[in-house]
């Protein structure tokens, strides 16, 4: 199998903890240059901007977007474009219309467009879906509480508009949600509290409805210290099943059934390795229309100013 050349545009936190160590470890891809203003990687060709890497570098079929979303709408306008396959963190887009846009040019260019959701890759999601499919679900009840200075420290862009606040993880737990319910779920009501000196909210409480009127409730908390919550409860007719750790544990009635390594971002480049060969498009847009949904109809309520150093 000959590896594609795949370039990493934005150099921070999580191209250094997850896209790095992956392609590393891939046999489909290999890392043939970065985009950053600030840092290189050790023996890898780094351009300024992405414009000089596509012009300097045809080869270079792929590149994986790993800046914020507020910043990624242009990057993968300009790769789509340049006929690359395009990789987008998540969420993919500032706005549900520019992903929308994206998938129109990756298919009228025939090129893969892959808009990853990492958490559906978590080891015992997959089990957790398809042991729903069987299942009638009473309720669901989402509890995704972390510590914003322990995961996000100095990160000014998760705070400003299109950072998406406290979503930026929630939408991990929507992007489980909806692929783990068999059936389309909407949200009816939200409470998002802005700091008073931020423009993203900190905490969101979100209802969800559905067809079968399923009571379905989300919490997503920046403030919490301590141990983390990553939990998704969901109430069946054939018992208790629990996802938690961000879906890499499932509880059946209690009982362990399934627990295992951190595979996700391994798993997403196995996946975009598929598309590419099929210069297909994947992208779902259900978690980012839920956000948006949720910023459309929450109710702000302010929440005492938040400052990084405490
Ligand atoms: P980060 O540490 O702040 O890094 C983002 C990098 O993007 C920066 O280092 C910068 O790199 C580049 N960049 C390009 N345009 C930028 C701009 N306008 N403002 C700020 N940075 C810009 O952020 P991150 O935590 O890696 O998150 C990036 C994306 O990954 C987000 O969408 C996030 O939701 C997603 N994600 C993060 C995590 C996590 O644990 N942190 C987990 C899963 C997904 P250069 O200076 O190299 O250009």
């Amino acid at each position: 199998m000959t590896a594609i050349d795949v370039a990493i545009v934005g150099v921070g936190k999580i191209a250094r903890d997850q896209h790095l160590p992956s392609i590393e470890k891939s046999d489909y891809f290999r890392l043939a240059a970065t985009v950053s203003r600030h840092t290189t990687v050790n023996g890898v060709a780094n351009f300024a901007t992405i414009d000089e890497l596509l012009s300097a570098r045809p080869e270079i079929g792929a590149v994986s977007l790993c800046m914020p979303p507020q910043a990624r709408f242009d990057a993968a306008w300009q790769a789509l474009s340049a006929g690359r396959h395009v990789m987008l963190e998540k969420p993919p887009g500032a706005s549900v219309a520019e992903v929308q846009a994206l998938v129109r040019l990756a298919r009228d260019k025939g090129v893969a467009l892959f808009a990853t959701w990492h958490s559906r890759h978590a080891h015992a999601v997959p089990q957790a879906k398809a042991l729903l499919a069987e299942r009638t679900i009473q309720s669901v009840e989402i509890v995704w509480k972390e510590d914003v200075r322990r995961w996000h420290p100095g990160q000014e862009w998760i705070w400003q508009p299109g950072g998406l606040g406290v979503f930026d993880p929630g939408i991990n737990a929507l992007s489980i949600l909806t692929e783990i319910v068999p059936h389309p779920v909407h949200v009816s009501s939200a409470t998002l509290e802005f700091p008073e000196n931020r423009a993203a909210p900190i905490a969101a409480d979100i209802r969800f409805a559905d067809h079968l009127g399923t009571p379905i409730r989300a919490e997503f908390d920046w403030r919490q210290t301590g141990p983390q919550s990553w939990n998704i409860d969901i109430a069946t007719a054939e018992g208790h099943v629990r996802l938690s750790s961000g879906g890499a544990v499932l509880d059946v009635d209690g009982q362990r059934v399934a627990e295992g390594p951190d595979g996700e971002y391994d798993g997403l480049y196995r996946h975009f390795a598929a598309l590419v060969a099929e210069r297909r498009v994947d992208v779902d847009l259900a978690p980012l229309v839920h956000v948006a949904d949720a910023f459309m109809l929450g109710k702000r309520v302010p929440a005492p100013a938040f400052h990084d150093d405490g």
